[in-house]
């Protein structure tokens, strides 16, 4: 029997099959032939999120800041000296999570996908490949899980995302574009992110704006680019969750527990927070061969401590931002870009927002402005 197996072989379980392969049999099993692809993602990450990989992906660019685009056509820059993300090769971040795992010890199944389970005594685990038991099922297998609807956790919400990659170099390769309003991206907001030689051109919407593909073509038209694609990738973000995240035998993480930044969509950050704790309560459970949704609910408590109820807070922000029409954005962007406020977003920390959040809402007239719901966005 295996000790853990974990279903997805993308961050959130190459993390954690990381960290309990040390002591545990670890089996992943990963539904496509090759870790970290097809790509769904920009590959947007701050220091604190690669760092907490543990691994060093391959840096397309680093950015100091970004250029907001407003519908009504006024602009917003926020630029820092010191570097506030890096687009990162996120197929590679993938696959170098996952030699890491390999080489604690963690065996990867690739081609292989869980279709369905039962918990008893053990966990009964039917995969396309035939059948296995494992003490322990951690569902990493992201937005589209089987295993988070027998767990009972549900996301609120899930916005789609689409994205091109355009052969165009981007003349600062410090500085990433953001556009938001209801022509491109209604319910979010738009990307241009400088990759060296090419330029990552995506967005997302709320889930009633239909298919965002419609916007990307609309978007790539009107820059002039929609010749010079070289590829594309499309996705779906849940967030907002609710139900718990561990149950009988099973812990869920990633996308699978829609552990997911509601304002910007960010999901590399929030799965390493979430691995290092399943790890530990899956690591004492296991020894103390308790396994019970009791003693495995330590993780659900312990996550919601470390960032689940600040992400709780931030879809506050999100349903606010949803209330927002075009004349409502750029009413905050004009605010926005007094040299006083702009003074104050400089400083922003894309991982700890709350801080420069704070400094604002102090801020004389920002109360009345509505701009902290703009700031927000660009978290
Ligand atoms: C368009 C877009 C842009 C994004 N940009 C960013 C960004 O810039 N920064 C950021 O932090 N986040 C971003 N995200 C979110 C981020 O991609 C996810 O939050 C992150 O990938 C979650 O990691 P995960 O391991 O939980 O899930 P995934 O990366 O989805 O990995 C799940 C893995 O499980 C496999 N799998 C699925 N079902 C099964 C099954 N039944 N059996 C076996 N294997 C299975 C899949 O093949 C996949 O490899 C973006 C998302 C989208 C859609």
């Amino acid at each position: 029997m295996i000790d853990v197996a974990v279903a997805g072989g993308g961050p959130a379980g190459s993390a954690v099959a990381a960290l309990l392969a040390r002591d545990h049999g670890v089996m992943v099993f990963e539904d496509h032939p090759r870790i970290g692809l097809p790509e769904q993602c920009a590959g947007l990450l701050t220091d604190r999120a690669i760092e907490a990989s543990g691994v060093s992906p391959d840096v397309l660019s680093t950015l100091y800041g970004a250029e907001v685009l407003l519908p009504g056509g006024g602009r917003v820059e926020v630029r820092s000296e010191r570097p506030k993300a890096r687009a990162v090769d996120r197929s590679d971040l993938d696959s170098k999570m996952a030699d890491r795992a390999m080489a604690a010890g963690a065996e990867y199944r690739l081609s292989e996908k869980v279709r369905s389970f039962s918990v008893g005594s053990s966990v009964g685990i039917s995969t396309s490949a035939g059948d296995h038991s494992a003490r322990l099922l951690i569902g990493a297998d992201g937005h589209g899980s089987v295993v988070a609807p027998a767990v009972g956790c549900v996301p609120g919400e899930r916005i789609r995302g689409v994205q091109a990659d355009v052969a165009v170099r981007m003349e600062d390769q410090g500085m990433f574009r953001m556009r938001m309003g209801s022509r491109y991206a209604p319910g979010f907001f738009t990307w241009e992110i400088p990759c060296g030689d090419f330029t990552r051109v995506g967005l997302c919407t709320s889930w009633s704006a239909g298919p965002p593909y419609q916007y990307l073509k609309r978007l790539l038209s009107d820059l002039g680019y929609g010749d010079r694609v070289i590829r594309m990738h499309s996705g779906r973000i849940p967030m907002h969750p609710s139900g718990p995240i561990s149950s009988d035998r099973v812990m869920l993480i990633g996308d699978a527990a829609s552990q997911v930044k509601p304002v910007s969509g960010g999901g590399i950050l929030p799965s390493m927070v979430a691995a290092p704790i399943l790890a530990d309560v899956a690591h004492s459970a296991l020894a103390s061969d308790d396994l019970s949704a009791r003693r495995l609910s330590e993780y659900d408590r312990r996550w919601d401590d470390a960032m689940g109820r600040d992400l709780s807070k931030a879809y506050r922000l999100r349903r606010a931002l949803l209330r927002m029409d075009d004349r409502d954005l750029d009413r905050a962007g004009r605010y926005a870009s007094r040299d006083d406020v702009r003074a104050v977003l400089d400083g922003i920390d894309l991982d700890t927002p709350a801080d420069v959040m704070k400094a604002l809402l102090r801020h004389p007239g920002m109360a009345a402005s509505g701009a902290w719901t703009l700031l927000r966005c660009l978290i």
